[in-house]
């Protein structure tokens, strides 16, 4: 079935509004710089219980949640995932997912399926592989955007922001290009910093200028920091 790094029985913020369990699949093929899960990026067994235990406690707990998140690493490298949704489902939880679109096929298959998608959009496209230190990986996550604006299904689309891994530029052109997207608003939310980050790192962050927001408000689709 799918491989789990981790599971939290109750989240309040994983899926807002709703109250959800969040299951952590193991596996991502990214090495993104500022991972705060970077243990779950390694392929294979993780560290979670097994799906077959999760979905004994989700009977149990039906009644009491609103759906499941499907989080990671990247879910969508499972390649079972479907069947842990369908599962879900038939419980009568919503499902949920949160993506960097890195899988857009499996991703449009899963769409049908699923009642909202975080969408964690690192860069300007033609900034990603940088960041992500994989080749070709903008122009999967802007298939797979495009995918979630088609699909109707409700989603956030955030960006975390450090200046050290997203510049003006990218973030003016990131701006532009959901705009272009037909995407109807974008959430900037901040960079917290791990236990490994360095001092220069951490002194580092701040949010853009004024006058940089402004032009994120003129460029793109309504903006909200977090
Ligand atoms: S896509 Fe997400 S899980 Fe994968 S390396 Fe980047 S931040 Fe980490």
């Amino acid at each position: 079935m799918i491989e789990l790094g981790g599971y939290t029985p109750l989240s309040t913020v994983d899926w807002p509004g709703r109250l959800a369990a969040v299951a952590f699949v193991q596996g991502c093929p990214w090495r993104c710089a500022y991972c705060h899960n970077a243990v779950l990026q390694q392929r294979g067994p993780g560290a979670g219980p097994s799906w077959t235990q999760v979905l004994r406690v989700l009977e149990r707990r039906a009644g009491l949640l609103d759906g499941v998140v499907f989080s990671g690493g990247e879910p969508t490298l499972a390649p079972r995932l479907d069947a842990a949704v369908a599962q879900v489902r038939s419980l009568g939880l919503g499902a949920a997912l949160h993506t960097a679109g890195i899988y857009p096929q499996r991703l449009q298959a899963l769409l049908p399926s699923l009642a909202w998608v975080g969408f964690d959009l690192k860069t300007g496209f033609a900034d990603y592989d940088a960041l992500t230190l994989r080749r070709s990986s903008g122009l999967r996550a802007r298939r797979a955007l495009e995918l979630v604006l088609a699909s109707g299904v409700a989603h956030e689309i955030r960006t975390t922001y450090h200046p050290a891994w997203v510049s003006d530029q990218a973030l003016v052109e990131t701006a532009r290009s959901l705009k272009a997207l037909g995407a109807g608003a974008w959430v900037l939310q901040r960079w917290w910093p791990r236990a490994t980050d360095d001092a220069a790192l951490v002194g580092g962050w701040r949010w853009p200028d004024a006058s940089v927001l402004q032009a994120l408000r003129i460029a793109g689709p309504p903006l909200t920091l977090r």
